[in-house]
C-alpha cells in the first residue's frame, strides 16, 4: 500500500506538469528517506527500477542503429561524417586525459593510502586476473561479427560500425541510382520516428524509477557501513574527483568551447545524471542523454545520436579516467613502493589508453582498473580490497560518463556550427510530452 501511495504520488505530480528535472530529482530524494525508513521491505519497490532497466537497455541497440542509419544517409557528404567522428574521439579522449591528470594531482596531494596499512598477498584474486584483455582483443572486438550477438550483448562499437557500414553503402548507391534505394531511407526515417516516440515513454518513468533505484541502493548500504568505512578516503576522493570534473572541468570547456551557460546546461541535463547515478549504467542511460541532447540542448540528431553512445565506450572518465588511477595511487602509497616520475608518466598513458572500448555497465570500472595495475605492475589485490566502496562509487563514476559524453557531443555541435542556440535558450520542457 505503501509503494503504490508513493507511486501514486509521483503520479500526481507529473500531471501537474512540474519541471521534469525537479521532478526526478525530488524522487531522489524521496527514496533516500524512503530506503532509511523501509530498509529490508522493499520488495514491492524493487521491480520498478528493474523494469525500467530493463526497458532502457531493450531500447539502447534499436536506438545507436536508427539514429546513425538516419543521420549518416541523411548526411550531405562523408566528409562530414569524417570530421564528426574525429572531434568526438578526440574531446572523448581529451575529457578522460583530465579526469586522468586530476585524480592524480589530487590523489598526491591528499596521500590518499598513506598509513592504510594493508596487506597483499593474501587473498584470492584469480577472478581478476582472467577479466583483463590484451590490447590487441581490445581492438578486434570493436568489430562486429555477429551483429544479433552484438545486439544482444549491448556491444556498442561493434552496433555503430555495423551501423555505419551499411548507411555508407546506400549513400553510395543513392549517388548514382537514388530510386533503388529510396524506400530503404524512407524506412529507416520512419522507424526513428517511432523508436524516439518509445524512448519518450520509457523516459516518463524515469521519476518512478529513480524512487525505486535510490530506495533499494539506500537499503542496500545500510547493511555494508561496516566493510566501507576503512575505504571512506578512497571513495570520497572518487566522489570528489567524479564530481569536479563533471562541473568544474567540463563546466569550463562548455564556456570555452562551446560558448554555453554551464549552469543552464547542467539544469538541463539533470534527468540523465539522476538516471546515471541511479542506474549506474551510461549505456542504460543512452536514450535519456540523446533526447535530452537533441530537445533541451539543442544537438543536432547526428551528432547526439553518434557522440553520446560513442561516450559509453570511448572516453568514459569516471571509469578509465579517476578510478584506476586512484587505487594505483592508493596503493603505491599504502604499500609505500617509491614511484618516481616516469611510473606517474606510464600510469597517466595508461589511464588515456584504457578508455578505449570500455563498457557502459555497472561495474565495468572493475576491469580497467585491473588492466591498469597489472599493466603498471601493481599488485591486482587492490582492485580487490577496494571492491566493497567500488559499487558506490559508481554513482558518480557513471554519472560523469554521462555528463562527458554529453559536454563532448555538444562541443562537437558547436564547433560544426551546429548547435540550435534557439533550443539553448528555450526552458521548454519537452522532455515529459511523449
Ligand atoms: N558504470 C559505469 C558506466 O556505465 C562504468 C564504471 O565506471 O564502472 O558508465
Amino acid at each position: 500500500l505503501v509503494t503504490l501511495g508513493l507511486f501514486a504520488g509521483i503520479y500526481v505530480l507529473t500531471r501537474l506538469r512540474l519541471n521534469f528535472s525537479a521532478l526526478v530529482l525530488g524522487a531522489l530524494a524521496l527514496g533516500v528517506g524512503v530506503g532509511v525508513v523501509f530498509e529490508g521491505h522493499l520488495d514491492y519497490v524493487e521491480p520498478v527500477g528493474k523494469i525500467y532497466l530493463n526497458l532502457l537497455l531493450a531500447i539502447v541497440a534499436p536506438l545507436i542503429i536508427v539514429s546513425i542509419l538516419s543521420s549518416i544517409t541523411s548526411l550531405g557528404t562523408t566528409a562530414q561524417l569524417r570530421t564528426i567522428g574525429a572531434r568526438s574521439v578526440g574531446w572523448l579522449l581529451t575529457l578522460n586525459a583530465l579526469a586522468v591528470l586530476l585524480t592524480l594531482g589530487l590523489a598526491l596531494e591528499l596521500g590518499i593510502g598513506k598509513g592504510a596499512g594493508i596487506t597483499v598477498g593474501d587473498r584470492d584474486i584469480s577472478a581478476l586476473e582472467n577479466i583483463k584483455k590484451p590490447f590487441t582483443e581490445v581492438v578486434i572486438d570493436f568489430f562486429p561479427t555477429n551483429i544479433v550477438s552484438d545486439i544482444a550483448e549491448t556491444n556498442v562499437i561493434p552496433i555503430i560500425l555495423f551501423s555505419v557500414l551499411i548507411a555508407v553503402s546506400y549513400s553510395l548507391i543513392a549517388d548514382r541510382a537514388p530510386a533503388s534505394v529510396a524506400p530503404f531511407k524512407g524506412v529507416v526515417d520512419a522507424t526513428r520516428e517511432i523508436v524516439y516516440k518509445a524512448v519518450g515513454f520509457v523516459i516518463a518513468l524515469t521519476p518512478y524509477a529513480v524512487l525505486s533505484l535510490t530506495a533499494v541502493a539506500v537499503g542496500r548500504a545500510a547493511g555494508q557501513w561496516s566493510q566501507m568505512v576503512s575505504l571512506l578516503g578512497v571513495l570520497g576522493l572518487a566522489w570528489l574527483a567524479c564530481f569536479v570534473h563533471a562541473f568544474v572541468i567540463n563546466g569550463v570547456l562548455l564556456r570555452v568551447y562551446a560558448d554555453v551557460s554551464p549552469v543552464r546546461f547542467f539544469r538541463k541535463l539533470v534527468p540523465a545524471q539522476v538516471t546515471a547515478f541511479t542506474t549506474q549504467s551510461s549505456a542504460g542511460t543512452l536514450p535519456v542523454t540523446t533526447r535530452l541532447l537533441r530537445e533541451r540542448v539543442g544537438v543536432p540528431a547526428d551528432i547526439a545520436g553518434f557522440t553520446a553512445p560513442l561516450g559509453t565506450t570511448i572516453g568514459m572518465p569516471g571509469c578509465a579516467g579517476v578510478w584506476p588511477v586512484l587505487i594505483a595511487v592508493f596503493g603505491v602509497n599504502a604499500l609505500g613502493l617509491g614511484w618516481g616520475i616516469q611510473d606517474y608518466v606510464v600510469l597517466v598513458v595508461l589511464g588515456v589508453l584504457v578508455s578505449v572500448g570500455t563498457a557502459g555497465v555497472p561495474g565495468t570500472a572493475t576491469i580497467t582498473a585491473t588492466t591498469v595495475l597489472t599493466a603498471a605492475g601493481l599488485p591486482l589485490e587492490l582492485v580487490a580490497i577496494t571492491l566493497p566502496v567500488s559499487m558506490v562509487a559508481d554513482m558518480a563514476r557513471t554519472l560523469d560518463n554521462v555528463t562527458s559524453a554529453a559536454v563532448a557531443a555538444t562541443i562537437v555541435a558547436r564547433q560544426e556550427g551546429r548547435l540550435d542556440d534557439a533550443i539553448f535558450d528555450s526552458d521548454e520542457d519537452v522532455v515529459t510530452e511523449v
